[in-house]
């Protein structure tokens, strides 16, 4: 590789390594997991590119939580699921498909096929309770781990982890 400019295909290499089940918007969900009975990841806020949430739902109980990255609760969060976790089901859809997401949350999703909203209904149809936000420090750290690959030397070996970053041009 020469130190011209980068082509398409080069700009474009970090997310073409193991491409989920469908593309995903990184910039909006930069880290999903499905993970110690949680579908959980970190959520970036709508309106301010400083902060991130925190959201997670668990399993079998749909309890949800949802907090910043100072820990402090998610005023849409509160009875209901918010936004965040809206988006982090269907991230996690598009990250794992469908068919594993809802079986991970079991969530029967009855006749009809599991898409994000089919999911978050039959979830949110059971009125689930608020969990608590004790994970979220765990999984801020891990997303915090994953942001440690920017400290690697630049390497042309894939990194799955590199995914989420965002094209280099802003987003909107
Ligand atoms: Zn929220």
């Amino acid at each position: 590789m020469g130190d011209g400019p980068l082509s398409d295909g080069e700009k474009s290499s970090t997310v073409r390594v193991t491409p989920p089940a469908r593309a995903r918007k990184l910039a909006k969900v930069p880290f999903v997991e499905l993970a110690e009975g949680r579908v959980q990841g970190v959520v970036s806020s709508g309106s301010d590119i400083g902060r991130v949430y925190v959201s997670s739902v668990a399993a079998g109980t749909y309890a949800f939580a949802c907090s910043t990255n100072n820990n402090r609760p998610c005023g849409g969060a509160r009875g209901s699921y918010c936004n965040h976790i809206r988006a982090l089901v269907g991230e996690a859809v598009l990250q794992y498909g469908a068919e594993r997401v809802a079986r991970y949350l079991k969530a029967d999703t009855g006749d009809t096929a599991p898409d994000p909203a089919a999911i978050v209904a039959a979830m949110t149809a059971t009125r689930p309770a608020q969990g608590d936000t004790a994970a979220a420090a765990p999984v801020f750290s891990r997303f915090l781990r994953h942001l440690a690959y920017l400290e690697l030397a630049p390497s042309t070996a894939p990194l799955p982890e590199m995914q989420w970053f965002p094209p280099t041009r802003a987003v909107a």
